[in-house]
């Protein structure tokens, strides 16, 4: 019989942290396997962030002066560390968050890409040289390190979500400060000792380089408010970020904002349905339907809609759910019971609204009466009803019939969410009109693959109420440094710009 209390003290035991780290404190941490509770943390109060944020900006200030090279040796050495967790980690990511191990290692394995991609950038941190209008003068942009970073994440991806916003950070010269969600903080405090054990090995980081901050929504806001903190990247849903987005702003803080998606997939008549049909069971009850990329909305031509969606059906009543930990189970439970009835309300508005359901019931009570595992449900809509059009974090699939190419983009686009959209065709001109200027709206916009499971290399994030901030690859670093214009006068004369005459 699963134990999960037994098998968070042989992770931290396998981890290398102490026991008494989760024995006492007021937030608990429950698994959502089977809604044990299986450790406790101290939530740290208003004045002890104050405090952190201190002690993180005396780190910021020392690190900001080490060379960007050498940065990068410390995540690299965290990388290492993290090689060796792996599946220590994973494990209990999947134990506190719920998600099957092989997604669980897969989050782990993303936090070694981020890391390695940022210890390659280490050493491109780099600035334009500009032609200036003046004769013997040169002009050039500088990145600096930006300061204290917060970083507030979520529950459904309690480790990844920090590194890629950790790592480049460190390289950047910046420190962090994580608040965790307060669901997962077991996973939190494991990663903060690996970072440690980095340190460690590194030899002469200055001290808090990263500090750990537990705690709920008052946790958050000390770090959202405080002017300390140059840079407050937060990953939740949208309600939250209508909180912070404003409270930042106010104090002329920077926000990186990384909130709710609702997000589509448009099957046209030439698709593999073959390719869609996996592409769509993935990114729609993978992780339980609680990725922000997850598939929501799915928009099939009427030409291939009675081939493809009874395919769906039957793979849906099908699809093993079960621990995360055991077996062969795809998809495992949801977070906790509210997330359960925010399911059970989105499902009953289907109904009213028209909609015709199959799945969405409770199962595996009698083996976990106090956990929320759940059928994955598929919702036949008449159209783009009101509750297809708003985020709810379970494994829901509204189906939609379309007749014209424009139609089904219009569709797709009328949501006040625009993280991650796809689409499945083999016609060029469609895949095209999809990624270009008068197609898909979204941050994320992929062709022949799901909207969900993105890879470090990109600039992850997404347009309208999902935020527009960006973060892990491409150019996203820039985030977490602040740019200097430079001009130098070479020259011995003072010529002014715009040929101003102001001769004394
Ligand atoms: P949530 O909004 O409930 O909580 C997220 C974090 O914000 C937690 O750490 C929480 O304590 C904190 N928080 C909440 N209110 C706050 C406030 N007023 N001030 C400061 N901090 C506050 O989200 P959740 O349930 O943990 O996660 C699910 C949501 O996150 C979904 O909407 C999902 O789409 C979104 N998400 C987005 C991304 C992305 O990259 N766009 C990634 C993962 C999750």
């Amino acid at each position: 019989m699963f134990e999960s209390v037994q098998e968070a003290r042989t992770l931290f035991e396998r981890l290398g942290l102490p026991q008494e780290a989760i024995a006492s404190g007021d937030l608990a941490s429950r698994s959502p396997i089977d809604g044990t509770v299986i450790g406790r943390v101290a939530a740290a109060s208003p004045d002890e962030v104050e405090a952190a944020i201190g002690r993180a900006y005396e780190g910021f200030l020392a690190w900001r002066t080490v060379p960007a090279p050498r940065r990068g040796e410390l995540v690299r050495l965290f990388g290492e560390v993290l090689r060796e967790a792996k599946e220590p980690l994973a494990r209990l990511v999947s134990l506190e968050a719920g998600k099957i191990l092989p997604e669980a290692l897969g989050e782990v394995q993303e936090m070694i890409d981020i890391c390695d991609f940022a210890v390659g950038l280490s050493r491109q941190l780099h600035g334009l040289t500009i032609t200036t209008e003046r004769p013997d003068h040169r002009m050039m942009e500088t990145w600096h390190p930006l300061g204290v970073v917060g970083v507030i994440s979520a529950f459904n991806f309690p480790v990844a979500v920090w590194a890629w916003n950790a790592c480049l950070a460190f390289v950047c010269g910046d420190s962090v400060v994580w608040k965790p969600s307060e669901k997962t903080p077991l996973s939190a405090l494991a990663v903060q000792t690996l970072f440690e054990r980095a340190v460690e090995r590194f030899g002469d980081a200055p001290a808090n380089l990263s500090v750990l901050v537990q705690g709920g929504r008052a946790t958050g806001e000390a770090l959202v408010d405080d002017r300390r903190v140059a840079l407050v990247s937060a990953t939740g849903s949208t309600r939250m970020g209508c909180e912070v987005g404003p409270r930042i702003a106010a104090r002329f803080g920077r926000s990186l904002l990384e909130l709710g998606g609702n997000n589509g997939m448009i099957v046209t008549p030439s698709a593999d349905l073959d390719l869609a049909e996996r592409a769509i069971t993935f990114a729609a009850v993978g992780t339980a339907g609680q990725r922000c990329t997850s598939l929501r909305r799915l928009f099939v031509h009427e030409d291939v809609y009675d081939r493809l969606v009874p395919r769906l059906k039957r793979v849906w009543s099908s699809v093993e759910v079960g621990n995360p930990l055991e077996g062969l189970a795809l998809v495992g439970p949801l977070i906790d019971e509210a997330a359960y009835d925010a399911m059970q309300t989105a499902l009953n508005d289907a109904r009213s609204e028209g909609g015709v359901v199959q799945g969405g019931e409770r199962l595996l009570a009698d083996s976990f009466p106090d956990a929320w595992y759940v059928r994955p449900a598929i919702a036949e809509m008449p159209g783009q009803t009101p509750v297809t059009q708003r985020e709810t974090f379970a494994p829901i699939l509204y189906v939609m019939r379309y007749r014209t190419f424009d139609e089904a983009i219009a569709l797709h686009n009328a949501v006040p969410q625009g993280l991650a959209s796809s689409i499945f065709t083999t016609d060029l001109r469609e895949a095209e009109r999809f990624l270009s200027a008068a197609g898909s709206d979204c941050g994320i916009v992929n062709v022949n693959i799901g909207p969900s499971g993105a890879e470090i290399g990109g600039a992850f994030g997404g347009e309208k109420e999902t935020g527009g901030g960006r973060e892990s690859g491409s150019d996203s670093w820039r985030a977490y440094m602040r740019r200097s214009t430079n001009t130098i006068n070479y020259g011995r004369d003072l010529p002014l710009a715009q040929g101003i005459d102001f001769s004394v």
